[in-house]
């Protein structure tokens, strides 16, 4: 934990703990940075940010890729027949650039139940891409019902509700540097 994460628990003393430090994930995010930038040598992928969680781990892992690339946004929400999320999802803001015969990295804070990215996956195949790969932060893999090839995983979590580092509870404490669990 770096001073910065101590001084934000003093700060929010309903945090119950540090799940993954600040140090730890920019560490991961270098490491993943690298592998991408291996894997992509022949290629200008496009990193498509699905928002709003993942915009931080999008900023930091682009500035550890070395080749060119292209970023995009994409905002999706799940249509809720109930309390449960059905992943069918519903698409509130696209993509600007045409991924046609593209290689895009769908680049996503936490794969939960795997519904959502299942289902954007299978929307945006129908654009004819190249390549789609999914780059996730956190996978709480006890917690899927739907399997997905995920290429890049920066941490496996248990399932547990965390907060920070893009992640909000009441869209609050996205700006949090680690990632933390609340007290219950
Ligand atoms: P899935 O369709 O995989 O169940 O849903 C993934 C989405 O659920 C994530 O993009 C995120 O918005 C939300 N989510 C899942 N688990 C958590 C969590 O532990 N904390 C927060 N803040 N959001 C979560």
């Amino acid at each position: 934990m770096t001073f910065d994460d101590q001084e934000y628990l003093n700060r929010y003393p309903f945090i119950e703990r540090v799940l993954i430090s600040s140090e730890e994930i920019q560490k991961r995010i270098r490491q993943l940075g690298n592998e991408i930038s291996n894997d992509y040598k022949d290629s200008t992928p496009i990193f498509v940010c699905i928002l709003k969680g993942a915009y931080p781990f999008l900023a930091d892992l682009t500035r550890c890729v070395s080749v060119d690339h292209e970023v995009d946004f994409m905002a999706v929400s799940s249509y809720d027949g109930g309390t449960q999320s059905t992943g069918v999802v519903k698409i509130e803001k696209d993509l600007k650039s045409n991924i046609t015969n593209r290689d895009v990295i769908l680049v996503e804070d936490i794969i939960d139940t795997g519904l959502t990215i299942d289902n954007l996956m299978e929307l945006l195949q129908t654009r004819n891409p190249r390549s789609i790969r999914v780059a996730s932060l956190l996978d709480k893999k006890p917690a899927r019902t739907k399997e997905v090839p995920l290429h890049y995983v920066g941490f496996e979590i248990p399932k547990e509700f965390v907060i920070g580092y893009g992640l909000d509870y009441d869209e609050k404490y996205r700006n949090l540097p680690f990632i933390g669990i609340m007290k219950g």
